[in-house]
Parts: structure tokens; sequence; C-alpha cells
């Protein structure tokens, strides 16, 4: 099966509309030829700009969260609609910041996943353990419930929109990286369970890709396994260079 090979940057609440202006013009100056897709998902206020700037180009510019209503009386929210009427089709949902420090929880972002399938926008949907799971050796239970309590409900039609990311929390702007067999082991565990219900040719077709610091030096030997499909940067995303690095080693 070939499945769909995925970079992309998750810039977090980094660069202001100057900086992603001279990011998006020295990386569209250096942009390799790749077969992955390449994705950038900047803070809202970025999103116009990024994708007017990026059209011409293979770079497909993401949302980072979005709100699970339609519209309404939701200050300081974003939803669906306003983000496809300045061209974004995909969205990062359930990213650990976002669990920590925003309170999300599989329930809401299951509403969340809900909002942006019926608007026809396709998901990165994040899962990973924290440090204390890992420990007890819990990692695996962690993120089998986070699949089952936010996505378990979907079709197989709806499983073409998924994107899954494993980021496991310890490894997220820690400058730790899972091992490349730490990562292939769950990204394996993931597909098989995503199998369990929904069968393999569906679990053979979702693009699972990598996400916890990784850098242009430990790119190679974690894209190298057969299931990873890519990777979720942030830190590294946010410099030209070591993003193109990044791109080069998938
Ligand atoms: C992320 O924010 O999704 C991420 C993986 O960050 P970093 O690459 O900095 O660990």
């Amino acid at each position: 099966m070939l499945r769909k090979k995925i970079i992309a940057a998750n810039w977090k609440m980094y660069k202001d509309l100057a900086e992603a202006n001279d990011f998006f013009t020295f990386f569209i100056e250096k942009l390799p030829k790749t077969k992955a897709e390449i994705l950038i998902a900047p803070s809202f206020t970025c999103l116009w700009h990024a994708f007017e700037t990026t059209r011409d180009y293979p770079i497909e510019i993401v949302a980072q969260n979005l709100h699970q209503a339609n519209q309404g009386a939701y200050t300081g929210e974003v939803s669906a609609a306003q983000l496809k009427s300045v061209g974004i089709q995909r969205v990062l949902i359930g990213h650990s910041e976002r669990r920590e420090y925003f309170g999300e929880n599989d329930a809401l972002l299951k509403e969340k996943v809900n909002t942006a399938l019926k608007n026809e926008m396709n998901v990165i949907f994040c899962v990973g353990e924290k440090l204390s799971d890992r420990k007890s050796g819990n990692h695996f239970e962690v993120v089998k419930s986070q699949l089952q309590n936010a996505l378990f409900h979907l079709n197989k039609t709806d499983w073409k929109h998924i994107v899954i990311a494993y980021e496991p929390v310890w490894a997220i702007g820690t400058g730790e990286t899972a091992t490349p067999q730490q990562a292939q082991e769950m990204h394996q565990f993931i597909r098989q369970t995503i199998a369990g219900t929904f069968g393999s040719a569906t679990a053979d077709a979702v693009s699972v890709i990598y996400g916890g610091s990784v850098k242009p030096d430990n790119a190679v030997s974690l894209f190298s396994q057969p299931d990873i499909d890519g990777g979720l940067v942030g830190g590294a995303s946010l410099e030209v260079d070591s993003f193109i690095e990044i791109i080069k080693a998938l």
C-alpha cells in the first residue's frame, strides 16, 4: 500500500506576519523536489497571507485548531467555515498542548473531528503518551484509548480524511526523541489498532507520522521505519534550512 508521505510544520505561537513572510520567501526559493506532501501550520493571524503566498507551490497551509461549533457567540474562537474561507482544508486536532493547557479532552476532540469532517476538512489527529504512562508501561493503552474515544465512531470513508500524528509528550520540545524502534513499535500498534476495527485496507491507507523533537540529524533513521510515513515538526520547522533538511530526509 502506497501511503501518502507527509512532512508537517507546527509553528505553534511563533512567527508574526513579517517573520512568516520571510520564511516563505526563502522556503519557496529552496523548496526541494519531493514526493512528500508539505504542510505548514502557522498561527491564525498568518493563515490568509500564508495561503496566498504559497498557492502556486506544492505547500498546504493548515490550521492549528478550530472550534467545534459552526458559528456562534464564542469570543476568541475560529470556526471551520472561517478557516475554509481563507483557503484552509486541514486542521490539527488533539495536539498535546491543546490537551494539557486548554483542557481538551477526548469527548471535545471527538466533536472537533466531527465538525472538521462535516465541513469537508482533513484532520491531523495527534495522540501520544506522557512520560509517566511510558514509565508505567501504559503507553499502548493510553494511545489506544485516545484513538478509540475520538475516532472509532467514524466510518471507512471518513478515515480517508484522517492522518494520525504519534507524538510522545515526553519528546515534544524537549530535545529527547523516541528511538526509531520505539516510534516504529507504536506506529505499527496504531495501525494494528485501526485494522482491528476498520480492517487492514483502511489501516494500511492511513498515514501515521511521528512528532517529537524531529531534527535534521534524526530524521533519516525515523523516516526509514516501515510504519513511519513522515513527521510533524515543531521547533526545527521554524528555520528554513533545518526544515528543508528534514524534508530531504523523507
Ligand atoms: C510539535 O509541536 O508537534 C512538535 C513535535 O514539536 P517539536 O518538534 O519541537 O518537539
